[in-house]
């Protein structure tokens, strides 16, 4: 039983099951720690924090803390028993790829019908019609959906279940730009980018998979790695085709062996320069991970406050980021 909880809660990292729930946290320090409002009770000052690898949290406002298990038996308020069940139903939901597909190719319609989402990509610096199509982006415009694949007979709990409504009925995405997720060909999971106020990223509660777009580069000695799909995009834009992302800085398990998997790869960690400093102290934080490890990585230096995507959009061209990776860091 020890050895199957273990399992469990490595599958589901305390830190996805939180940000998958639209937790919202900054990193602290050069360890792999966060720090966000706690889940648990109300609070206007961040005292909840996570150990991303421990896989613990604890909140200095309430007191409480434990792993995962314990997380859901305080927030959904269930037993142990009931909580192990609740993350084992979390981790095979009847995944239906179907519904997802039709929601992802409704989006991609949905795109084109709606100037604002294709000016907010041009914006981005995303101007490449082919690029957008390979990409399957779309456009989530809120409202529409559910009654669209209820019109293909999907009921209601079966919506529900795929994470694209919410319990009140409403399309969980609205106003956001959509980029499908896919693992061996079928989608895993949908990252909607808001365009307006609300949170920026936001993915369906179900795993995000692994490495985005990781099929199509698996087996290539040379990888880049950036924390956003539009950085992807931008990348992929200027001819860097081995551009991938873990939708964020922290690697889940499965990501972190996916660039492992192919001894002898050189991973350039190409994450945002903040001004806090924030994204180089992940990357760095990230580079130390495969010490030991036949992989070597190096981080890119951009220039001050530029993240990829920003770098491109401000006229740097492909050259100039070949320029980058010539000043690449050892940790
Ligand atoms: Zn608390």
């Amino acid at each position: 039983m020890t050895g199957a909880l273990e399992h469990l809660k490595q599958r589901i990292p305390l830190l996805d099951y939180l940000q998958q729930r639209n937790w919202t946290a900054r990193r602290v320090g050069a360890h792999p720690e966060f720090v966000g409002l706690c889940p648990l009770h109300p609070e206007t000052r961040p005292s909840f924090y996570v150990n991303a690898d421990k896989n613990l949290f604890y909140c200095h406002g309430c007191g409480r803390g434990g792993d995962l298990i314990r997380l859901v038996q305080l927030s959904r308020n269930l037993s142990f028993r009931q909580s192990v069940a609740y993350l084992q139903q979390q981790l095979s939901p009847p995944v239906d790829s179907d519904v997802l597909e039709k929601a992802a190719a409704f989006y991609q319609f949905q795109l084109h019908r709606h100037p604002e989402a294709v000016q907010y990509l041009q914006k981005r610096g995303l101007c490449d019609p082919a690029l957008i199509e390979e990409l399957g982006i779309g456009y989530a415009p809120g409202g529409i959906l559910r009654s669209h694949l209820a019109d293909h007979g999907y009921s209601f709990d079966q919506l529900l279940e795929s994470g694209l409504i919410t319990p009140q009925g409403r399309d969980t995405f609205c106003r956001r730009v959509i980029f499908p997720l896919r693992r061996q060909g079928a989608i895993v999971n949908l990252y909607g980018r808001s365009m307006g106020a609300a949170f920026p990223h936001r993915l369906l509660p179900r795993s995000k998979g692994g490495l985005f777009a990781w099929d199509s580069m698996s087996d290539r000695s040379t990888v880049y790695l950036v924390e956003g799909l539009c950085d992807v995009a931008a990348l992929w834009q200027a001819g860097f085709r081995h551009t991938t992302s873990a939708l964020g800085t922290h690697l889940t398990s499965t990501q972190f062996d996916q660039l492992c998997g192919l001894p002898g790869r050189v991973v350039y960690i190409v994450f945002d320069q903040d001004r806090n400093q924030a994204g180089q102290r992940a990357a760095r934080a990230l580079a130390r991970r495969f010490v030991g490890i036949p992989i070597a990585a190096f981080l890119v230096p951009l220039p001050a406050g530029h993240d990829p995507s920003s770098y491109f959009l401000s006229g740097a061209g492909s050259n100039d980021f070949l320029d980058c990776l010539q000043r690449v860091q050892w940790v």
